[in-house]
């Protein structure tokens, strides 16, 4: 595994929509590892593949702290097939240092992925995991979170 480099605002890779995923091949699987070290080096909680200069339907979020092993979850062209309800909560990015914003979401979504193996699998995401499902999804359009924000969280004000 080895550390890539976190593309930052302004950085046009961000803007450009990712490729679906034709065939999950070893150049796919070592994406994913990567992705995998860079996020938890950085202390996301999820990353996209263009996040990392690839434009490529590729997304890994990390919720490990909370789920345990499962909370790793590799996602290859996701779809999400169903939204619910909405909630607003705080938001940031990797590739947008040092800022918070508040972003209105579904409450619920159910994700529609490919994992490593090629299996199609079906995600069920609540709460928190909504929005990182959103967020990371929005990234292989070309959307970052700021597009959507409500107003910017101010520590000092709550
Ligand atoms: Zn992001």
């Amino acid at each position: 595994m080895a550390l890539r480099t976190v593309r930052l605002e302004g950085d046009e890779i961000l803007r450009k929509k990712a490729r679906p995923v034709s065939e999950i091949n070893e150049k796919i699987i070592t994406l994913l590892d990567d992705m995998r070290e860079t996020m938890r080096e950085q202390i996301g909680v999820g990353i996209a593949a263009p996040q990392v200069g690839i434009l490529r339907r590729v997304v890994v979020i990390d919720m490990e702290d909370e789920q345990g092993e499962e909370g790793v979850i590799e996602l290859i062209n996701p779809e999400i097939i169903l939204q619910e309800g909405s909630q607003i909560n705080v938001e940031a990015c990797l590739s947008i240092p040092d800022e918070q914003h508040y972003v209105e979401r579904p409450e619920r979504v159910v994700v529609r992925a490919l994992n490593r193996d090629g299996e199609l699998c079906e995600y069920e995401g609540e709460g928190f995991l909504a929005i990182v499902f959103c967020h990371e999804i929005d990234h292989l359009d070309g959307i970052l979170y700021t597009d959507k924000a409500l107003e910017e969280y101010d520590e000092d004000l709550v």
